[in-house]
């Protein structure tokens, strides 16, 4: 987009989320090189600024994992099918998207061309883990034969595969990168203790971190992980006001155990079945974070997790006065570089390209760097800079450069809370209560089949508890229980009727609406 266009198009992303979110999520991606489909279905290449933002959420929950005492280790990429058929209901649930590996070597056909071999058959298949409690479990197994050996306390950075017939970059992809916890405990207590700390620590990142307020709840009987006995999640509103499932925590009882034989001698000499959790994130916070700030002109980078806090944009219309201007902003660079941001340095880029000051300026800011400083000639005379803030549209700020320097991290900070700010108020916006079941079902239904606009939002209802009414809700109008949220501020406990118009009686309120 040359300069003068972007002067006089409304938004650097087309469409707009307005008219069609689905496609500008796409566009955004796209533009903001995070990345891109590849030749392999449903698998996606992450480019490096993608990959940036991914580094950083890793290096933020990592360490957050470790303050709550977890140590990391790496376990197989496949699992034997009979590990994976040992829990009933979790092989049913991976069933349908499970890749398997039958075969272990190619030759060469009477054709010439490559083939499977046929005598190279494998006397198991192995699945390519769509999630590790099955071989993690039969590790454990080993590890564990008194409970001296309790609890065990392992993350997993690692890549998964489900195979995914609608596919999305970021939200659902065949394979994805994530995190898995798998814990064992000596105690119901203990376990469950832990599944809700973990919970507690996605919670905190999504908030302190990503800038996206989430509810943090149960999961009904029919959401929860297969095998699981208790599923807790943080849910997320995006900007079509749909829910995003952003991190799970499972409290798995002796289900795992007891199919993987994690047993131990308790301290009353006798042998006894560990309880576990498993915990988990992907990079479909990126797809989360994306949807929740990004705007109509690109991707929006909360302060805490961009690869560049900022961009120095050097302006040389002229060779006499460039090297003067580059010498300016490389010393900017420098003390930027100089400061500390939640106790880390400041990434501060200094775009030196030979390319026209407004594709690169349009160029970041489809990128999302929270802030854009650019320097020219005239600057130099003045001895000061223009800022820009990405959540502030486009709006420029002039002050001395040494100003820019000494309230740069106050400027990052103000960002991320804005963002945060922002998000929970489209969500407060797009919260009600639903009494009546007619409100319910025209809450969730567009006005206009075939412009789909912007409907809908979390409905704060009441569910009588019964998988029936939850399943004509789902059928009805694609609606889901996100979750049965814990805290009373999120849905508060008081007596009312079913929102399905079954007649029964209910004591509080849970959390309906679509998703990703
Ligand atoms: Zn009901």
């Amino acid at each position: 987009m040359s300069e003068q266009q972007t002067k006089t198009a409304s938004t650097a992303i087309t469409p707009t989320r307005a008219q069609d979110f689905p496609e500008w999520y796409q566009q955004v991606v796209r533009a903001a090189e995070l990345a891109e489909n590849s030749d392999v279905r449903g698998c996606m290449v992450i480019k490096p600024w993608g990959y940036g933002i991914w580094e950083n959420m890793q290096r933020g929950l990592d360490a957050m994992f470790k303050q709550t005492g977890h140590k990391n280790a790496y376990f197989p990429l496949f699992i034997p099918l009979s590990y994976l058929e040992k829990e009933a209901a979790h092989v049913e649930g991976f069933a349908k998207e499970c890749a398997v590996v039958t075969h272990h070597r190619l030759e060469i056909g009477a054709d010439g061309k490559m083939r499977v071999a046929p005598s190279a058959e494998l006397a198991e298949p192995l699945v390519v883990r769509p999630t590790s409690e099955t071989i993690i479990g039969a590790t454990y197994a080993k590890w564990v034969q008194s409970w001296r050996d309790l609890p065990i306390l392992i993350n997993q950075w690692a890549n998964v595969v489900r195979w995914e017939m609608r596919p999305r970059v970021f939200l659902r992809t065949a394979e994805f990168l994530w995190q898995e916890g798998h814990t064992a405990h000596e105690t119901e207590a203990e376990a469950r203790a832990e599944t809700m700390q973990m919970l507690r620590v996605y919670e905190t990142f999504a908030r302190e971190f990503l800038a996206v307020p989430v509810i943090s709840g149960e999961k009904t009987e029919s959401e929860r992980f297969p095998g699981a006995v208790q599923t807790l999640c943080i849910e997320a509103m995006v900007q079509d006001r749909k829910a995003i499932q952003a991190g799970t925590s499972h409290f798995l009882g002796q289900n795992f155990s007891r199919a993987s034989g994690i047993q131990f001698l308790s301290r009353d000499n006798k042998q006894e079945f560990a309880w576990t959790t498993s915990w988990g994130v992907s990079t479909r916070l990126i797809g989360t974070v994306i949807m929740a700030h990004a705007d109509d002109d690109g991707m929006i980078v909360p302060p805490r997790i961009a690869p560049t806090h900022v961009v120095i944009l050097p302006v040389t219309p002229k060779p006499d006065t460039r090297d003067a201007v580059l010498a300016a902003a490389e010393n900017l660079r420098q003390q930027l570089s100089l400061v500390k941001f939640h106790n880390e340095s400041l990434q501060v880029e200094l775009d030196k390209r030979d390319l026209g000051g407004g594709v690169k300026n349009w160029e970041w800011i489809k990128k999302g760097v929270p802030v854009r400083i650019e320097l020219g000639p005239r600057d130099l005379e003045k001895n000061s800079v223009a800022l820009s803030r990405r959540d502030k549209g486009r709006e420029k700020e002039f002050l001395p450069a040494n100003q820019a320097v000494e309230r740069i991290a106050e400027i990052l900070q103000s960002i991320q809370d804005n963002l945060f700010a922002r998000a929970l108020a489209l969500r407060e916006q797009h919260t009600r209560d639903i009494d009546s079941t007619g409100e319910f079902y025209k809450f969730f239904t567009p006005l206009n089949k075939d412009k789909p606009e912007l409907h809908g939002g979390f409905a704060r209802a009441h569910w009588c508890g019964s998988a029936e009414c939850e399943a004509k809700i789902k059928d009805d109008l694609k609606v889901t229980i996100r979750c049965i949220p814990f805290s009373e501020k999120d849905a508060p406990n008081e007596n009312g009727a079913c929102i399905c118009g079954c007649g029964q009686p209910s004591t509080r309120r849970v959390i309906f609406a679509k998703s990703y």
